[in-house]
């Protein structure tokens, strides 16, 4: 295969420069920055959108120094270089979604690897820099194709549907559970469209906002309740002659431990909860109720290849399907350069997701 090299002059990228400058969303400036290191097996991926997600903007809040490599892990791009020995199945300008933090940057060779649990990888490689930028590198072991139904805002989406995807797969879902999700952001949206896809029975969802609730219902929650304590929860009773959900899925995280003290008591006894949410301090949980309810809570974080198939490889199947509803959740595009105003938007509350986009054809909305 011929192998075109990507130059290796310097690039532009967004660095955070720190805390509350900008009263909490962070202050991005787009600099030149050197081009990110290709270390020995990468690929080199020019990058099209990048998503702007929750946890970016928690990151955001919480930075207390300058960042010196950017962040950004939720990218599509095009492969523009591969490593003189590869003999897989991609090809230079293959359109694909990265998994940037667990199979891009892993082994591919050690216990965890082995087992498909990238994510756990104990000699993965350093970080090379995240997709707030032009180009990224990283291991083609993570690099997946995007079907000919996508665009790359719709390949920026594979990330967060994969998170959706490992949660139920690591927690061995079964077809016909009832499921309730706790958040309708990206990754609250995306868990109801995997739901639906794995075949739940009866899907209801909480929503902070009108704009989730309505967003909600088109990933199809058969029931959209507001996120007032007490709502889903009485719901979830209701609906199961007061059983109890089979599943409930966390979605928000953050510093409260009040969506889990909800989940908890959303699911029947033996039930599960799928926990996708990240808690950003030490929460206190009541232990008691679930120990005596039996309820198993499951912790899951990024993807993994579980049975044969990386989370990536199905999340695409899901969003190949036509006009899949999730599709329309990027609601604006900023370019590299607005980046900052990218997250600000992100912030307020009519819009779902943010993604930069230097592709041919990004949404209309461009701020
Ligand atoms: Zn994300
Ligand atoms: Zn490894």
């Amino acid at each position: 295969m011929e192998v075109i090299l990507a130059r290796r002059e310097d690039i532009l990228g967004a660095l955070d420069e720190g805390m509350g400058k900008f009263g909490g969303t962070g202050n991005f400036v787009v600099k030149k920055i050197p081009f990110p290191e290709i270390f020995d097996g990468a690929a080199v991926v020019d990058i099209k959108s990048t998503g702007i997600c929750g946890s970016d903007l928690h990151m955001t809040y919480d930075r207390t120094e300058a960042e010196i490599i950017p962040g950004g892990h939720e990218v599509a791009g095009e492969i523009v270089e591969l490593p003189k020995d590869y003999k897989g199945n991609l090809n230079l300008g293959d359109r694909v979604a990265i998994d940037c933090i667990g199979a891009g940057k892993s082994c591919n060779s050690c216990y965890f690897c082995l087992y498909g649990q990238f994510r756990h990888c104990i000699n993965r490689h350093e970080e090379t820099g995240g997709a707030f930028s032009s180009f990224i590198t990283r291991s083609p072991n993570g690099l997946f194709k995007i079907s000919d139904d996508m665009d790359y805002n719709d390949g920026a989406l594979v990330e967060p549907m994969a998170v959706s995807v490992h949660g139920f797969r690591f927690a061995k879902f079964t077809p016909g559970d009832s499921v309730a999700i706790i958040g309708s952001s990206t990754i609250g949206l995306s868990a109801i469209c995997v739901a639906k896809a794995y075949g739940a029975g009866k899907i209801i969802a909480s929503a902070k906002y009108e704009h989730q609730a309505e967003a909600a219902k088109k990933m199809g929650a058969d029931i959209v309740v507001s996120s007032e304590e007490g709502e889903l929860e009485e719901v979830c009773m209701q609906e199961t002659d007061g059983i109890g959900i089979d599943v409930a899925v966390e979605t928000i995280g953050g510093r409260s431990n009040l969506s889990l003290a909800q989940a908890a008591k959303c699911v029947k006894r033996t039930g599960k909860v799928i926990v996708l949410g990240g808690f950003r301090i030490p929460i206190e949980v009541d232990f008691l109720q679930p120990m005596i309810k039996e309820i198993s809570f499951i912790p899951a974080t990024c993807y993994a290849n579980i049975d044969g198939r990386h989370d990536f490889e199905l999340a695409v199947d899901i969003l190949s399907n036509g006009k899949h509803p999730y599709k329309s959740i990027v609601t604006h595009n900023v370019s590299l350069e607005n980046i900052q105003k990218g997250f600000e938007t992100s912030t307020v509350t009519f819009c779902i997701m943010v993604a930069f986009f230097r592709g041919e054809q990004g949404v209309s909305n461009f701020v």
